[in-house]
């Protein structure tokens, strides 16, 4: 019980603004799928029109396999829990759990044991008689949860629900997600800016950019083989370093922009996919973890060179953030032996680690 499927959605406002443009996915029952893109990419847009707050100018939205055009917002069997909690300041925690039962008719002796049950998976039993203006920003959120916990909906719709939250607080209630997600094993979006909580979040994570879907996979294949540059750039950090340059096959190359060349990876499949682009202009993606320093003992791997303009240290890692040609790159490593500032280094480059785009439809070409 509860897939989400969208066809073809799509949603302009009057102005003209294509919010959500030609928008397809399907969420199976019980699966956690992450919505990702930067603001203004059509997320929230999206989650509206699933709850039944926003219209749909064309396409088509079923639950259950059951279109919903014509089903209100509150027969929909959703819940929703929003960025800024959107909590009732004059009502105590336990109200505020339970005012969405009452409204719904719910019999008096359900309510107050499911307010219970969700309070004590949500670790809220000591705070049922606060206000909210008495609670942290991490105890409202949880109350915000709770509250769509009762209601046991056949899916959750959450917007960006840690935003409001600072860094350490953020990751755990991330697990509290994931923990409550398994216990309950409802449907549930999850929409986010954030590549860390969708990566650690999704099972299945669906990428937007300009209001269209820009890849929907699993979190692994997103960051492993990413369809387009688009997805290439937003996901990872440091981001993937991205070279253009021109494709020559046939010495089996690209010759970077204003730098030197990059050796192709040997694998056959790759190089077939890759003569059909023979002598175009293409874009190499070598994310920092694919550049090493280079030892003094020969080895297997192509190298270049670069001007290391700055070393940053991260504790258990380091960044090296260098100048091959008119190109910046940054390289990821472990933090010991690191040369100085300034000088020539040579690094090390994996070319079974190299992503292929075509630079003028950004689209991955190996
Ligand atoms: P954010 O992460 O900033 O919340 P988002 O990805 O959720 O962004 P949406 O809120 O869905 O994006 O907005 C998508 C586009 O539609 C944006 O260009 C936004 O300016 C526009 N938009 C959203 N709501 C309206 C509205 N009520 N009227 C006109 N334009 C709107």
């Amino acid at each position: 019980m509860g897939s989400v499927v969208l066809e073809n959605v799509t949603k302009a406002y009057a102005e003209g603004v294509c919010a959500v443009d030609a928008v397809s996915f399907r969420v199976e029952s019980a699966q956690l799928m992450v919505l990702l893109g930067p603001s203004g990419c059509g997320k929230t847009t999206t989650l509206r029109m699933i709850a039944g707050l926003d219209s749909v100018d064309s396409g088509r939205i079923l639950i259950d396999d059951r279109e919903v055009h014509a089903v209100e917002p509150k027969d929909r069997d959703i819940a929703m829990v929003f960025q800024n909690y959107a909590l009732y300041p004059h009502m105590s925690v336990a109200e505020n759990m339970a005012f969405g039962l009452k409204l719904r008719g719910c019999p008096r002796r359900e309510i107050a044991p499911r307010v219970q049950q969700a309070a004590a998976m949500l670790g809220l039993e000591a705070l049922l008689d606060r206000r909210p203006g008495a609670l942290s920003g991490g105890q409202r959120q949880r109350v915000a949860l709770g509250r769509a916990l009762v209601r046991q909906p056949r899916v959750f719709l959450l917007d960006e629900p840690l935003s409001n939250l600072d860094a350490g607080l953020r990751a755990s209630m991330r697990m509290e997600i994931a923990r409550l997600h398994r216990a309950v094993k409802a449907t549930m979006i999850y929409v986010t800016h954030d590549q860390v909580e969708a990566m650690t979040l999704g099972q299945r994570i669906v990428v937007m950019d300009g209001g269209r879907v820009q890849q929907d996979d699993t979190p692994l294949r997103i960051y492993e083989r990413p369809a387009n540059l688009f997805v290439a750039g937003f996901l990872g950090s440091p981001s993937m370093n991205l070279l253009r340059g021109r494709l020559d096959v046939v010495a089996a190359c690209v010759q970077v922009t204003d730098a030197g060349h990059l050796d192709l990876p040997e694998d056959s499949v790759v190089r077939r996919a890759l003569a059909a682009h023979e002598g175009r202009e293409v874009v190499v993606g070598l994310r920092p973890e694919a550049l090493a320093l280079a030892t003094t003992e020969a080895g297997a791997m192509p190298t270049l060179e670069a001007e290391l303009d700055l070393v940053e240290h991260v504790g258990n890692e380091a960044f090296l953030n260098m100048r091959f040609g008119a190109h910046a790159v940054v390289a990821r490593v472990p933090p010991q032996a690191l040369p100085e500032s300034g000088r020539c280094v040579r690094v090390t480059y994996d070319p079974r680690r190299m992503h292929f785009f075509d630079a003028g439809s950004g689209q991955r070409i190996d």
